[in-house]
């Protein structure tokens, strides 16, 4: 087993500002990455509201950058997947595939991931036309009839990107006021390519047999009505969980699945603290996931001077 002071484990803006500071402040911390590594900034085009950018910077540059930022300070980075945490005593264990380590404290920074729409068709033709990923898989939709469900900021953000790709692009909503920010919203309804569908869900989408996309069946929430439209692509906006499955029973979460925090990022556990989209149901922006990673890295080097 290998032995190490400070275990952080994500590379989203949270894990790496708490790289930094740990590592600035001489405790040479392990980075387990997870896989894919950087978090969903490696899936965001242009960031236009991170202060120091006022060209903007897009998600996979930022992530870049601090990476090199934490490793000019003898940051050492794991690509890997912890796949078992033991927080039950000090000090921890954290397994990443076939490797063992102990760390006297740990900084939870594993983020969030897309939600998709509980229906059967989503996961039978789930990267078969159905996405939750727009910079990911964008591409595949050139003048395609796309659409896009959700009316939150990442709904509108996807659904502007696809207008690079599809001939028309439509969005889904089920009520009739969107939540994205005015901004965004404005950007949106001024788009001509495209058409919202207000006070709808989706009822069901076809073909599952043919392994592809076809169509779309909504449901008008108001008036039951089930309309069934051409589709090729659809794309989830239905916001996020947090990724939180291997520390269940470990470290209290709160009602919606978030790591429960005092005090800013201290758990429940002494010596582990969570940082980032995993303990933010309310924010969830590159800027305050990266200011709890610097919190977690103060209070993180607070514990341990005082043991
Ligand atoms: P969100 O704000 O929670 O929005 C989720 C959207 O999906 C809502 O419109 C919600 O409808 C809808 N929805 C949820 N479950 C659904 C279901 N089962 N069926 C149909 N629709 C469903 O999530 P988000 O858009 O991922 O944003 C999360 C946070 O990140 C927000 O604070 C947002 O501001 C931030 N964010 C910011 C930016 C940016 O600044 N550029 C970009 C992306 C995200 P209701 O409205 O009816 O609840």
């Amino acid at each position: 087993m290998e032995e190490r002071e400070i275990i952080i484990i994500g590379s989203g803006p949270a894990g790496l500002t708490s790289a930094i500071y740990t590592s600035r402040a001489g405790y040479k911390p392990l980075v387990i990455e997870g896989i894919p590594a950087g978090g969903q900034l490696m899936i965001t085009t242009d960031i236009e509201n991170f202060p120091g950018f006022p060209e903007g910077i897009t998600g996979p540059e930022l992530i870049a950058n601090m990476k090199k930022q934490a490793e000019k300070f003898d940051t050492e980075f794991l690509m890997s997947k912890v796949t078992k945490a033991d927080l039950s005593s000090s000090p921890f264990k954290i397994q990443a595939e076939d490797k063992e380590y102990s760390a006297k404290a740990v900084i939870i920074a594993t983020g969030a991931k897309a939600r998709y729409l509980d229906l059967p068709a989503v996961e039978a033709l789930k990267g078969k036309g159905v996405s939750a990923c727009a910079t990911c898989d964008g591409f595949f939709f050139k003048d395609k009839i796309i659409y896009v469900i959700g009316g939150g900021d990442s709904a509108i953000e996807e659904a502007l990107f696809l207008t690079k790709f599809g001939k028309e692009v439509n969005i889904v909503h089920r009520r009739n006021q969107l939540r994205a920010g005015r901004y965004m919203q404005e950007k949106l309804l001024n788009d001509p390519k495209v058409n919202v569908i207000w006070d709808s869900v989706v009822e069901d989408i076809k073909d599952v047999e043919k392994g592809k996309v076809e169509k779309i069946v909504l449901k008008n929430v108001k008036t039951g009505e089930l309309t069934e439209k051409d589709a090729d692509g659809i794309f989830m906006g239905i916001g996020h969980a947090p990724a939180t499955d291997i520390f269940k029973g470990q470290v209290d979460l709160d009602e919606k699945g978030y790591i429960a925090v005092k005090q800013g990022t201290q758990t429940n556990v002494k010596g582990v603290f969570a940082a980032g989209d995993v303990m933010d149901p309310h924010f969830r922006q590159a800027i305050t996931a990266a200011g709890t990673g610097c919190m977690a890295a103060i209070e993180a080097d607070r514990f341990l001077q005082g043991q």
